[in-house]
């Protein structure tokens, strides 16, 4: 029997992950099929149950329902837990178990990123969603002493900080109100910023404008497509170095993929594929315009 992997999510048509699983499971000849889902929030609880069946290996979970997952599964991992985020599942008979790969995702990126350089301490985050959450769990597993969430609600941005409240104990985590003076101010004392918004996703903008962005921050825009988003050319002729989503995105997959088949990712097979996948899109999108 063909096995079924399904990414969730609404929407899902600008989702390079189909590309890059399927590429795995031709890599190492496993007999399964990545599906695009797009299933409005109404529906998502049906998605869910439908994914017990044993022809699925699990899914993925994306925009906007990751956090709204968690009380779908039948048992959270540490990460997905912590976060309370699920972006990907697995199967274990018909319990669905919920795993969060966008943290060991995103901490590769960050190291990639900062390079040789001592990981900095203080950062400010722009989003509080799923992706946010995965962003700040993993900024107080590396150390951060001081991480500041701005939100676009504010009310969700407090949500986060009291939801990370134990476990940020030890470090100055805070929700802000989003405006430009107080993020410039901000800015001024951070060393990395992290997009987590989907700002840049659907067009040619940036959550922030280009005049707040100081020399020498590390910028980490998790939008992945287009892969040169407004922010990053804004951080670049601000003398900043910039990193797009696609290694978090990489690194995400490499996790899930294991999870699901108990295998070793297929790295450059599905770093290919991706890489594929994004100039497709970039061509995609040019013809459009
Ligand atoms: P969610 O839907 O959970 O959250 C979306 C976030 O974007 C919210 O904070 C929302 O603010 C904010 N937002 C949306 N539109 C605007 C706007 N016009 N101005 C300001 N803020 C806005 O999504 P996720 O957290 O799952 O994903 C966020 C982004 O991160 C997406 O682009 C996604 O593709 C990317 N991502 C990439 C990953 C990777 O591996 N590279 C992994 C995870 C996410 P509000 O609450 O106020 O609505």
């Amino acid at each position: 029997m063909t096995k079924r992997v399904v990414l969730i999510g609404h929407p899902v048509a600008h989702s390079l992950s189909g590309a890059m699983h399927r590429a795995a499971f031709e890599a190492l000849g496993i007999d399964a099929g990545y599906e695009l889902w797009d299933r409005p929030p109404l529906a998502l609880a049906d998605a869910i149950a439908e994914i017990r069946g044993d022809e699925y290996l699990g899914a993925n979970v994306t925009i906007p329902h990751k956090e709204k997952v968690v009380t779908l599964v039948d048992r959270a991992t540490e990460d997905a837990h912590a976060t309370g985020a699920v972006n990907t599942i697995t199967r274990e008979g018909k319990r669905l178990i919920g795993h969060n790969t966008d943290v060991p995702g995103f901490r590769a990126a960050l190291d990639a990123l900062v390079g040789k350089q001592k990981m900095p301490r203080q950062a400010v985050v722009l989003g509080a969603g799923g992706g946010a959450r995965a962003v700040v769990y993993g900024l107080i597993a590396e150390g951060f002493q001081r991480v500041v969430v701005f939100n676009r609600h504010l009310h969700r941005a407090e949500g986060l900080a009291r939801f990370f409240a134990r476990s940020a104990a030890h470090m100055e985590l805070r929700a802000m109100p989003w405006h430009e003076s107080i993020i410039e101010a901000e800015l001024a004392k951070s060393k990395v910023l992290v997009n987590a918004t989907s700002v840049g996703t659907r067009s040619d903008e940036s959550p922030i404008p280009a005049a707040v962005i100081p020399p020498g921050l590390v910028v980490l825009d998790l939008v992945y497509n287009p892969p040169l988003t407004r922010l990053l050319r804004d951080a670049e002729a601000a003398g900043s170095p910039g990193m797009n989503g696609e290694l978090m995105l990489l690194h995400q997959g490499m996790a899930a993929f294991t999870l699901w088949t108990g295998q070793p990712a297929p790295v450059e097979a599905m770093r290919t594929a991706l890489q594929a996948a994004r100039e497709e899109a970039a061509d995609a999108a040019a013809g459009e315009s």
